[in-house]
């Protein structure tokens, strides 16, 4: 992740060591070059000029200008800066004190939700806990199925239209909103502690998506809303995850496809313009390709 801005900041610092004092022309040739690579981590433009504006505010102020390795107060820094956009600490799900805890995941077609509701709900089986997948991914075809490949792969039951028996037609007639609301009776009946919602998406957001969308959360009272976002969006980002954000008000971001090329500016792009935490990064389709987002340690491969 991250590595061509991380390889980009390592040799900009490398640059400024064994130099006693910033000058102004030091904290303009780092701004630039710290502008640079994060472009070329395909962070959004709007993004990188306001993180630029905040490093050139504080290199300047007094700290900088009376430390003693100034090279290494810019590194702590944009430290700083990256781990506070990113979310600050690591934020794990906010479990609900009256289970289930009902788990929304909303996104962009394709963007990697389905192969997520597995994943998550994997994840939480082996800490103990006793989730439901529910399919309320009634849009794309055979989304239904994916969810029960996945559900059964991770030893997770899954509630569907017609469990095991939907053909397509019946499934793309269902009102998503109902078989969520259904999803949430049958995982208290059968003391589910967690309930994990799939959710349709569009190749492009759209209207009657997100009230769709809206509509589940607030059928279900959903307690957190992951938002999935393709690590291969680039600027298409700021956007998208904007319109999530007014549509569905999400709880917290997962960056999927972290195992391709994409150098990861999507984490800085919706966090930031978001103020939403990073939570968790989906790094393959295998089950185990999953891993809780830690801003520190992220931030720290930036700048080792
Ligand atoms: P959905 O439309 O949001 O439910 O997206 P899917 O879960 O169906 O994912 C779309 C495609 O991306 C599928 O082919 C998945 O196997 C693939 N995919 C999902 N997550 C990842 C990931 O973290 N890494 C990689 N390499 N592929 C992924």
């Amino acid at each position: 992740m991250f590595n061509s801005l991380s390889d980009r900041l390592t040799a900009t610092f490398k640059n400024l060591k064994g130099k006693g004092r910033l000058s102004e022309a030091d904290i303009d040739g780092t701004a630039r070059e710290i502008r640079r690579a994060l472009l070329d981590a395909d962070v959004a433009v709007p993004v990188v000029r306001q993180f630029i504006a905040k490093i050139k505010a504080r290199a300047l102020g007094a700290e900088v200008s009376e430390a003693l390795n100034p090279g290494q107060q810019v590194v702590k820094i944009v430290n700083e800066e990256l781990v506070g956009i990113l979310g600050g600490k690591t934020r794990e799900l906010a479990f609900a004190k009256q289970p289930p805890t009902i788990i929304m995941l909303a996104g962009l077609q394709g963007a990697g939700k389905t192969t997520l509701a597995g994943k998550l709900a994997y994840r939480l089986k082996n800490q103990g806990h006793t989730p439901l997948l529910v399919a309320c991914d009634l849009q794309r075809p055979n989304a239904v199925n994916q969810l029960q490949v996945g559900g059964q792969r991770a030893g997770v039951p899954v509630y569907a239209p017609h469990p095991g028996v939907s053909s397509e037609a019946e499934v793309a007639t269902g009102d998503p909103v109902a078989v969520a609301r259904d999803g949430v009776a049958q995982a208290r009946q059968a003391l589910h502690d967690v309930v994990i919602i799939d959710t349709a998406g569009r190749l492009g957001v759209d209207e009657e998506l997100m009230r769709q969308a809206s509509d589940i959360r607030t059928a279900v009272g959903a307690h957190e809303v992951l938002f999935v976002i393709d690590a291969m969006i680039g600027q298409d980002a700021v956007a998208t995850a904007q319109a999530f954000d007014e549509g569905v008000d999400f709880t917290g971001v997962v960056l999927s496809k972290l195992d391709g090329d994409a150098r990861g500016g999507a984490a800085l792009s919706v966090a930031s313009v978001t103020g939403k935490p990073v939570m968790y990064a989906s790094t393959g389709e295998g089950l185990k390709d999953f891993e809780v987002f830690h801003p520190d340690r992220m931030a720290r491969r930036i700048l080792d």
